[in-house]
């Protein structure tokens, strides 16, 4: 029997739960997007070691951009990795993604409300379905304590090569504005660059001006001179110091609803806000799990993959709470120069989502960067509700 599957919203999670069923015979795909093409715009980087090989395999396609390490900046330190790093942009995928899934992808088709049963569009048509995957994209997180990572990036052609020949993941030595403050930068090619001025803050606001007038600051500082600037994204994503998943998963899914998928299931890294990695585990275990694929199914696998991802980041949570309760906002940057002092596997694992039991003593060994006193204080979640 072919199950008839509808995802809802061709974004990240969106696209690559289409790509992981496609291989599927006995599934019926459609994605529907709003959108005139999958993806938005965005450029969603990762690092090689996130993924595992059917991740690597899911992923290949859609990468626009590849490089064999990466450097980070703080004051004091200076170091380069050599953890691989990667980019998809929205036009790769959209070009890999609708070469695979061809008639399956729905664009410009706006979806008015979602149950179990089915998709209603905004012109009133109706589609039926065994299952119904919603990844339209972030909505209200209930349950949880957040801060946010508000950021705005400009992708700039210079007047002359920048010099680059890897990103800069972290160059916290900048003025630090009262925040965790760092500039990111993605070498595009010789003299394109993509600049993202990033501040782990109290507030979501992103004050749009402030920031175009620091990347321009910044770009003057290094030297560089901006001929044009081709595009601009923002954003103010979640970091969670503390919740409560049981009310999480209650409102991302009601019972007689469809399955939430991507940062609707709360599907991403509480330090970083990256979902990539973890939309794409998501993903491929939806598809390879066994049975028949109907709401009740996914939902319940779903149910599983949120519930593991909220317990096995319970030590990230903490990361956040010494960030943002232990200590004076000026001296965020020290958590983190601290942290990339650590041994290379543990940084991967720990941007991965996957930090051992050790990696955790490891962690937590030794002076801490902020003063004992907060850091006692903010151990429990409660401290952050
Ligand atoms: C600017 C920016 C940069 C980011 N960079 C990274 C990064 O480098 N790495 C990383 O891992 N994470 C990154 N993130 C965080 C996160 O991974 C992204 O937000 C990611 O796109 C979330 O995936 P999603 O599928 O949940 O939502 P989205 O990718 O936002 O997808 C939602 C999709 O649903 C569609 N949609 C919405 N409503 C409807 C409707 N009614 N009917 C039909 N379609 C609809 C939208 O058009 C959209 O295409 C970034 C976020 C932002 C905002």
């Amino acid at each position: 029997m072919r199950h008839r599957l509808i995802i809802a919203g061709g974004g990240l999670a969106g696209t690559l739960t289409a790509l992981a069923f496609a291989a599927r015979a006995d599934v019926d795909v459609t994605l529907l997007e709003a959108g005139p093409h999958l993806g938005g715009r965005h450029t969603w980087s990762f690092y090689a070691t996130d993924l595992d090989a059917a991740g690597t395999d899911l992923t290949d396609p859609l990468v626009a951009h590849r490089w064999s390490g990466y450097d980070v900046a703080f004051q004091g330190l200076t170091r380069t990795l050599s953890t691989p790093y990667r980019s998809i942009t929205s036009a790769s995928l959209d070009r890999a993604a609708r070469a695979r899934l061809g008639d399956r992808v729905r664009l410009g088709t706006r979806v008015q409300s979602l149950d179990a049963a089915g998709a209603t569009l905004e012109d009133g048509t109706r589609l039926g379905a065994d299952a119904v995957v919603d990844a339209r994209g972030p909505t209200a997180l209930p349950g949880l304590a957040l801060r946010y990572q508000t950021f705005l990036g400009q992708t700039v052609r210079l007047t002359a090569p920048h010099g680059l020949t890897r990103p800069t993941i972290m160059d916290a030595t900048v003025a630090q504005h009262g925040a965790y403050r760092f500039v990111y930068l993605l070498p595009f090619s010789a003299d394109t660059l993509l600049i993202e001025d990033t501040y782990y803050t109290e507030s979501p606001a992103v004050p749009r001006e402030v920031l175009r007038e620091r990347i321009a600051l910044y770009a003057a500082a290094r030297g560089w001179s901006i001929a044009e600037t081709a595009e601009e994204e923002q954003g103010s994503l979640p970091l969670v110091l503390a919740g409560d998943h049981a009310a999480l998963w209650a409102a991302a899914a009601p019972p007689d609803g469809p399955v939430p998928a991507g940062l609707r299931a709360g599907l991403f890294h509480p330090v970083t806000s990256y979902s990539l990695p973890f939309a794409v585990r998501a993903a491929l275990r939806l598809a390879h799990r066994p049975g028949p694929v109907t709401s009740a199914a996914l939902r319940a696998e779903m149910g599983a993959i949120v519930a593991e991802h909220f317990a096995a980041t319970r030590f990230e949570r903490l990361l956040n709470r010494m960030l943002f309760l232990a200590g004076r906002p000026e001296d965020r940057h020290t958590i983190l120069a601290r942290f990339h002092r650590l041994p290379q596997p543990l940084i991967e694992r720990f941007y991965a989502g996957r930090l051992t039991a050790l990696d955790r003593m490891h962690l937590l060994a030794g002076k801490p960067p902020v003063p004992i006193a907060g850091a006692l204080k903010v151990l429990s979640e409660s401290a952050a509700r």
